[in-house]
């Protein structure tokens, strides 16, 4: 029995691999494969259009917000964002919350001006900043929902914060509800809580854009994306597949409602768990921890690799802390079922018993 923590590409749900496999060789009865046939064919057209109704299903998305799938990962859209949204002689707000947050600020910068209007670089990203105060002149608001590497996750959300609200929800996307036709755009790469990795979940609300007065290349300019139906070009045509697949898992069990209950519960337990255990430690502020991603340590490098031996040996895979933080990462995505957690939990008390 593998228990699957990986912080992405992730686990998915087990349903989703065998529908996968099955369609690679033989996609719907039709005697092809998936990756053999045209992306504009009534073959595959449909699963571009279940895909986006899903999206706008789960997140209950009015009229004005536009779902797009677009290559590459998260990274692409740092650049995308200010280059659709951010004149030279503006500013827009960012929050620097981590890793994640710092490298769409080093993007935007290449478009015109940020604001850092919060940050808790100080804290050495173990917090979210409170009380921010976004000028009414910003270009929008910037901020990363979930930090994949510190383990922090906003959960008070700025929401009217009197300019278009951007987020980068690529770890936490569809976990929890959220308001989402509060936020004017939400970008997420799909391999941490919606499919394969390839492709870029991109929600954006149309008014907010044509504003900018720089050329965009015709690939990065979003309109022409919603124009074309998000087939402007040839798309990731599996990696949009496996994300339906999964979206169809999702609805299936009660969508985000449903979900956030089952990560909640999976968060409570792991939490309480690690609280109660003196031997592990997390330097995570208790408001702020990520439902997603939880950090930890061993203040001892010999238990903190004698804790991994353990794990591995019981077939835990993805629980070593990113290389730049070091410790220990577990990640609770929305297919990970409870009983990994209860696998892990048991296996910490344990290993607490024998050395507290
Ligand atoms: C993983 C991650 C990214 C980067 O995604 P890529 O698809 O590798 O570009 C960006 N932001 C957050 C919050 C992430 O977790």
């Amino acid at each position: 029995m593998i228990h699957n923590f990986n912080a992405g590409p992730s686990i998915l749900p087990k349903e989703v691999f065998e529908e996968a496999s099955k369609s690679i060789l033989n996609f719907n009865n039709t005697g092809l494969s998936i990756l053999e046939i045209g992306h504009r064919t009534p073959l595959f057209e449909p699963v571009m259009q279940e895909a986006r109704a899903l999206v706008k299903e789960l997140m209950s998305l009015d009229d004005e917000h536009e779902v797009l799938f677009l290559h590459g990962g998260a990274t692409t859209q740092f650049m995308q964002v200010p280059m659709n949204l951010l004149n030279e002689n503006e500013a827009a707000a960012y929050t620097d919350t981590g890793a994640w947050a710092g490298k769409a600020i080093k993007e935007a910068k290449l478009f015109g001006h940020v604001e850092v209007i919060g940050s808790s670089k100080e804290d050495k990203y173990t917090t979210i900043p409170k009380n921010i105060n976004v000028p009414p002149t910003a270009a929008y608001l910037h901020i990363t929902t979930n930090e994949t590497i510190a383990g922090t996750q906003w959960h008070n959300l700025p929401y009217d914060c009197g300019v278009p609200l951007v987020a980068d929800m690529s770890s936490d996307i569809l976990s929890r509800q959220l308001d989402f036709n509060k936020f004017d755009l939400i970008y997420a790469g799909a391999q941490k809580n919606m499919g394969a990795a390839g492709v870029n979940l991109v929600v954006v609300n149309k008014n907010i854009l044509g504003k900018v007065n720089r050329s965009i290349p015709t690939i990065l300019d979003y309109r022409n994306h919603i124009k074309e139906g998000s087939m402007l070009n040839t798309p990731p045509v599996f990696a949009i597949y496996v994300v339906m697949l999964t979206l169809r898992w999702l609805k299936n069990k009660g969508g985000v409602v449903a979900i956030e209950k089952e990560n909640d519960a999976k968060a409570k337990l792991f939490y309480e768990t690690l609280d109660a255990l003196p031997v592990f430690k997390t330097p995570v502020a208790v408001e702020d921890r990520s439902k997603m991603n939880a950090v930890f340590i061993i203040d001892n490098p010999e238990l903190e690799k004698e804790f991994l031996e353990i794990c591995k040996a019981n077939g835990m895979v993805g629980i070593k802390g990113h290389r730049s933080v070091g410790g220990f990462r577990v990640s609770m995505y929305n297919a990970l079922p409870i009983d990994s957690v209860i696998a892990l939990t048991d296996l910490m008390k344990h290993f607490a018993q024998q050395h507290g």
